[in-house]
């Protein structure tokens, strides 16, 4: 598999350390606040990674960080802490807040079938291991202490800038904020790993430290994390592409500082969601989460697939258009699949079929292979349903696939048919007993719109019978006015909402 390495501005084919085995590491949320759709973007895209690198047989271990300590606005030094700003404003404490908002993102994951990772470890379990990475720092002469607190000495190592040479946007960071410089640093690119001289008298959580109380950095927890997790070498280091500087700079600087050697050959970055006017973030424009996707009437799939359908490299901007698009591709797709029948008979030549899938599987890796183009893979899927195989081997397929890209497309469809042979069968019982019968053919809506939506064609239909055609047709444009469309047969109505 190639994938773009930010280290090496190339496409590099993907190895691990160990055959056979990947470990994995993913900056996980700072818990201060619901995550937006643009930081869900990145989560979505290393979940899609994860999963390809499982199908191709990887024994993938990964590990996630929950930061609830030490994130400042700034994500340099600069700026007031996120945890206690998030405390501030709900009037509660910095736990609450922690546990609130890591149980809300996770409830967000599983919505957009992102799996967990398996270790997921929260910042303020493990301030023990970040004090003795700060030692051995120390130790070595990589880090020095300065006004009371610790700060990592970047003039010791021979390239900070790895990424590239983001100098004018580090001296960018540090105008667009406003804050007056450090006194205590040496310099302008070292950062602080222990904090004890606090910016903030309110600061809540607070630990004693051989260099006395106080409270780690940001940069420290995912380097500490992923060594005491995954060991010295780690083989894909994911995120989104705004943390590759100052962060994972500075996760590199203190990692190959501490361990004497290269740390991580490959990292994967995702780039921003944009709005029509500019970078999504939580502070400025609409604050777009995936409750308000739903209360907008879309499955959280439809932004998943909306997601996919773009390459991680690419800034994607976001739309109501092109997420409505997206709604109405995936309610396709998903009949397409629903119109494939699972009790098919078997194949009349089963080695042809059999090639054929091979050939499927084949366009479908290429175009994961291909530095994850999800976009592509998407396309394998009308691949799979032009092509000439026999159903079961088509669900099969579309199974597999999607055990990747996670659009739960097999269980969607298999809903949509468990409703179509409902609603035959409740047009069939209605003709027989000349009882009216309500059908809806837009599964997608709530059950509370569909009540409603019933109860006004049954309304209408006792108007119409009464002879009361004025009140009837004003039921009608009622539901209309909802966006509601009618079809009216012998004993039913069917009905459709845009
Ligand atoms: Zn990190």
């Amino acid at each position: 598999m190639k994938l773009y390495n930010t280290l090496t501005r190339t496409r590099d084919e993907f190895t691990t350390h160990e055959p056979g085995v990947c470990r994995m590491y993913t900056c996980g949320p700072t818990v201060y606040h619901f995550a937006h759709i643009g930081n869900l973007r990145t989560y979505i895209m290393e979940d899609v990674l994860e999963k390809y690198l499982r199908y191709t047989g990887l024994d993938v271990k990964r590990c996630m960080n929950i930061t609830d300590v030490g994130h400042l606005t700034s994500d340099a030094d600069t700026g007031e802490d996120k945890m206690l700003k998030g405390a501030r404003r709900e009037h509660k404490t910095v736990m609450e807040i922690a546990r609130f908002y890591t149980d809300a993102f996770f409830a967000d994951c599983k919505k957009l079938n992102i799996r967990i990772p398996d270790t997921v470890v929260p910042a303020t379990s493990k301030i023990d291991d970040f004090i003795q990475m700060v030692e051995v720092l120390i130790e070595k002469g990589y880090a020095y202490l300065s006004g009371g607190n610790v700060y990592f000495d970047t003039s010791k190592l021979d390239n900070y800038y790895v990424f590239g040479n983001q100098e004018a946007e580090d001296l960018a960071v540090g105008v667009r904020e406003g804050v007056e410089a450090d006194e205590a640093k040496r310099s302008k690119t070292d950062f602080v790993l222990w904090f004890t001289k606090s910016k903030f008298e309110d600061q809540e959580l607070k630990w004693e430290s051989p260099w006395g109380l106080g409270y780690p950095g940001w940069h420290i927890e995912c380097s500490a994390i992923s060594v005491s997790a995954l060991g010295e070498y780690l083989d894909l280091h994911c995120g989104g592409i705004d943390n590759a500087f100052p962060h994972h700079t500075n996760e590199i600087a203190q990692s190959e500082a501490y361990l004497g050697h290269p740390w991580c050959p490959q990292w994967f970055h995702v780039l921003h969601l944009n709005t029509t006017s500019g970078k999504m973030s939580k502070s400025s424009g609409e604050f777009l989460t995936v409750s308000l996707l739903e209360e907008k009437g879309y499955d959280p799939m439809v932004y998943r697939l909306f997601c996919l359908g773009s390459h991680y490299r690419k800034s994607l901007v976001f739309s109501w258009e092109g997420m409505d698009s997206t709604k109405t591709a995936y309610g396709k797709l998903v009949s397409r699949i629903a119109a494939l029948d699972p009790d098919a008979k078997e194949a009349t030549d089963p080695d042809a079929e059999k090639q054929t899938a091979q050939a499927l599987r084949a366009r479908f890796a290429e175009a994961m292979d291909n530095d994850l183009n999800t976009a592509l893979a998407v396309t394998a899927l009308y691949d799979v349903l032009k092509a000439k195989i026999g159903d079961r081997t088509k669900l099969a397929l579309i199974g597999e696939f999607d055990s990747v890209l996670s659009l739960n497309l097999l269980e969607a469809a298999a809903k949509l048919r468990e409703q179509n042979r409902a609603a035959e069968a409740a047009k069939k019982a209605a003709d027989q007993t000349a009882e009216l019968a309500v059908v809806c053919r837009s599964p997608e809506v709530d059950p509370e719109t569909a009540a409603e939506v019933e109860r006004l064609i049954r309304e209408r239909a006792d108007a119409k019978k009464a002879k009361n055609f004025a009140d009837a047709d004003a039921i009608r444009e009622k539901l209309s006015a909802m966006g509601v469309t009618l079809k009216d047969g012998k004993n039913t109505v069917e009905w459709t909402k845009e």
